[in-house]
């Protein structure tokens, strides 16, 4: 970045930052769709293998395309390196085998995405790393959880799908008192609603599948952080053990970067106004939404975030059967898990994400048989809300 990267603010960041122009004069950010690269001299090619020398020798190491999208969400998450990986799980798992070893210990929210409870429970316990569960919003629960060899608290926050906070800068706290760096999964907020870095974490994990393409196209991730951390140890796991994303996929992720700031303002206010408009409705128990007065921690949403972002949840009385009748009654809302496409999507997180956990573990865990997920897409909000009216309780 140079130092007039470092003064734009996001938006222009997101625009400007990553290209360097070709002698082609090109506009649009080109996809450098190879494998390999060549070199001038069988000295420049010893050079560039012995490190002497800076750059591209192979994709899975560097690609120009994947490089420009990296050094984007770098500048955009306030991050010195950035490094992008094949989807997010490949990002947490490479964050993991980066900066962890054999006999340490992770102490995680409970409520962090389904496959990351999988990665840390079944696989990582494999090779001796072991994890601990804490409630997110409970920062002595988290100081409990810590033993002498912990060495990572991890956390996403708004929360899936209750939309609960952690408290990114009290946490972070906590990691570096005990010698512990804080990953934050940012996939929720995104840079454009929330800069954990500046709070305090110590590294950004990103399913760019998410808000970061915003359309449903492509698989990807990201790690955020410092040159030593992210630009060495988690760069060396990618280029070793190679979950690299593509030029393509980066290609993608690069252009949804450009509009970021724009799609999650628009976001937060549909999914602001269906917060609103379910909290009037009759047979809507509670809401779910850090931008209402309601929430526990709406306070330090406010000062967390720049906005409360596009996921809502909401229980009705009359459980599973009125959660399903509910999501079946609707024409125009996508029936799916996944979440950051323009597109709203309605789940039914007992049944599907949070299927797999135990009756005990859901209740814990608050997920209700009511329970039902809105990740506001971009269609006009009355469309949003007529489709969702259709199947409430009474109608
Ligand atoms: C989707 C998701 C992931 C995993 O990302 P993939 O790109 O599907 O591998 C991780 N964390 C959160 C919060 C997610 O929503």
């Amino acid at each position: 970045m140079t130092e007039q990267d470092q003064e734009w603010a996001l938006e222009t960041l997101a625009v400007r930052t990553g290209h360097r122009r070709t002698a082609e004069q090109e506009h649009s950010e080109p996809i450098f769709a190879t494998s390999s690269f060549v070199f001038a001299s069988a000295a420049e090619a010893a050079a560039r293998f012995s490190g002497e020398s800076a750059g591209n020798i192979y994709s899975r190491f560097t690609n120009p395309t994947v490089r420009a999208f990296e050094e984007r969400l770098a500048a955009m998450e306030g991050g010195e390196c950035c490094v992008a990986t094949a989807s997010g799980m490949s990002a947490i798992l490479s964050t993991c085998m980066g900066l962890l070893q054999q006999g340490d210990h992770i102490v995680s929210s409970r409520s962090v995405f389904g496959s990351t409870t999988m990665l840390f429970n079944k696989y990582l316990q494999r090779f001796g790393i072991t994890t601990d569960y804490a409630a997110l919003a409970d920062v002595d629960d988290w100081r409990r959880k810590i033993r002498p060899n912990t060495r990572m608290l991890f956390l996403e926050t708004p929360s899936n799908p209750l939309t609960e906070l952690g408290d990114i800068r009290a946490l972070a706290d906590l990691a570096h008192a005990h010698d512990c760096v804080l990953v934050v999964d940012n996939c929720f907020c995104s840079p454009a609603l929330q800069r954990p870095l500046d709070l305090g974490a110590d590294i950004v994990v990103h399913s760019a599948t998410k808000y970061l393409d915003g359309q449903g196209r492509a698989v990807g991730g990201a790690v955020v952080g410092d040159r030593k951390r992210v630009g060495e140890d988690v760069f060396g796991v990618l280029r070793t053990a190679g979950p690299t994303m593509s030029p393509f996929a980066a290609w993608v992720f690069l252009k949804g970067l450009e509009t970021l700031s724009l799609r999650m303002q628009a976001h937060s206010a549909n999914a602001a106004r269906l917060a609103d408009w379910l909290s009037t409705q009759a047979g809507v128990a509670r809401v779910h939404y850090p931008g209402l007065d309601s929430h526990p921690q709406h306070a330090l949403a406010q000062v967390q975030q720049t906005l409360p972002g596009g996921v809502v949840s909401f229980e009705l009385d009359g459980g599973r059967e009125a959660a399903w009748r509910l999501i079946d009654a609707t024409r125009m809302l996508s029936i799916t898990a996944n979440l950051g496409d323009a597109k709203t999507t309605i789940t039914h997180p007992a049944t599907t994400t949070h299927g797999r956990l135990t009756p005990e573990q859901r209740a814990e865990s608050g997920i209700s048989e009511g329970l039902v997920r809105v990740a506001a897409g971009l269609e006009a909000f009355d469309d949003i809300r007529n489709d969702l009216a259709r199947g409430l309780p009474g109608r």
